[in-house]
């Protein structure tokens, strides 16, 4: 559990420093007297969205905050790790668990051998993945797909350990996932993959600027830093303007390019990306795939995006194409250009739709 107690008196001693009275810290972050006195005391913890503009007016670390006390730059490694288990411990309600050293070396940042996975339900059983295999090198930008129903998102959350598969097995940069107890499995996802969904990437009581600098707290990043590293990557992704924003304010593009930028701030080892242009128009999502492939070529991304749009597939280096649960063809980009790879797409998705007219009739002439 995360020490309130110890939180409140940190608090407090901030507060006496800058030689601010409970109502003056009060005032500055427009809230009563009695929030901060109960902080203070241990009987309750800020806000959320309150966790940002404390920090900046007590001149304190995120991690600084959560750890009750100031962090020596010597130590700031071995305390961001301990206060981010205890973070995680306390918000998720999981036990400890110990990460092991990932063997970061593989060429391949993730390598799926056989995987399948059935749903039973009462009436029916469903092979939403059939004996998939494939693998990513690091660096890559590999696009997933296939019609609704053909089992992109199972396939996803399979990698993701949000599901586990019923045959196979998965290494993310060398780590079996199958090895991963279940309490664990948030805490691996957290360090290990970034994610951009068609909606809900953001937390809404958090501006743009929180969203990204909380995803640093999980990293051994000195306070000094991540001013910097947020602003540069901002800058990058067009939206340094609107970063004190809450994402309810700025556009569904301007959103999800910031949820591109916490995924990468962190630097995880894949980004699975399911669907994220899905609720973009097209301009927008031209913007966003550009950043994608950016990220991937400027900063050493790995992508994992499903999609079923023909022009968002055609950012891609590479092309697995799903149906009925298996791959069932695969594309690489030869050329630089999208249009003739957007053509190429188009033919093997046409040839794959074939397929389904030719079969019966093969079996039954
Ligand atoms: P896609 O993302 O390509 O649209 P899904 O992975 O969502 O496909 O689904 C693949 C198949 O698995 C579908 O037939 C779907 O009905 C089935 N399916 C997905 N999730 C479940 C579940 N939790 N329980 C039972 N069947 C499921
Ligand atoms: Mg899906």
């Amino acid at each position: 559990m995360m020490n309130q107690i110890k939180i409140g008196a940190f608090i407090s001693e901030r507060r006496r420093a800058k030689g601010w009275t409970q109502s003056q810290l009060a005032e500055k972050l427009e809230i009563t007297n009695k929030a901060v006195s109960k902080w203070e005391t241990g009987r309750s913890m800020p806000d959320l969205s309150l966790f940002m503009p404390l920090c900046t007016l007590l001149d304190v670390t995120l991690n600084e905050l959560f750890a009750g006390e100031c962090i020596a730059q010597e130590k700031l490694k071995e305390k961001a790790d301990e206060v981010l288990m205890d973070v995680i411990t306390n918000w998720l309600g999981h036990d400890k668990w110990e990460l092991k050293e990932y063997d970061k070396a593989p060429q391949n940042v993730l390598e799926v051998e056989n995987v399948s996975k059935r749903y039973e339900t009462e009436n029916s059983s469903v092979l939403a993945v059939n004996d998939v295999s494939f693998q990513i090198p690091r660096g890559s930008f590999v696009g997933i797909m296939g019609a609704s129903g053909s089992g992109k998102t199972t396939l996803l959350n399979l990698i993701a350990a949000v599901d586990q598969p019923t045959d196979g097995t998965i290494w993310v940069s060398g780590q079996n996932i199958a090895d991963i107890p279940d309490e664990a499995a948030a805490e691996f996802r957290r360090r290990h993959l970034g994610f951009v969904f068609q909606e809900y990437n953001l937390i809404e009581n958090l501006t743009l600027y929180e969203n990204i600098a909380l995803a640093l707290t999980i990293k051994e990043v000195p306070k000094e830093s991540i001013r910097p590293m947020v602003q540069s990557l901002s800058e990058k992704l067009d939206i340094s303007a609107i970063l004190d924003k809450f994402p309810y304010e700025v556009s569904g593009g301007q959103r999800q390019r910031c949820a591109c930028a916490r995924a990468i701030v962190v630097n995880p080892d894949i980004i699975l990306a399911d669907e994220p242009t899905g609720a973009l128009d097209s301009h927008t999502a031209r913007q966003l795939l550009d950043t994608l492939a950016m990220l991937c070529r400027e900063y050493g991304a790995t992508i994992l995006m499903v999609t079923h749009d023909v022009m968002a597939a055609s950012y891609c280096d590479r092309i697995l194409f799903m149906k009925d649960g298996e791959i069932k063809a695969a594309l690489n980009r030869e050329q630089e250009n999208k249009q003739a790879f957007f053509a190429e797409i188009l033919k093997k998705i046409e040839w794959m739709e074939g397929e389904s007219h030719v079969v019966p009739e093969a079996v039954n002439p």
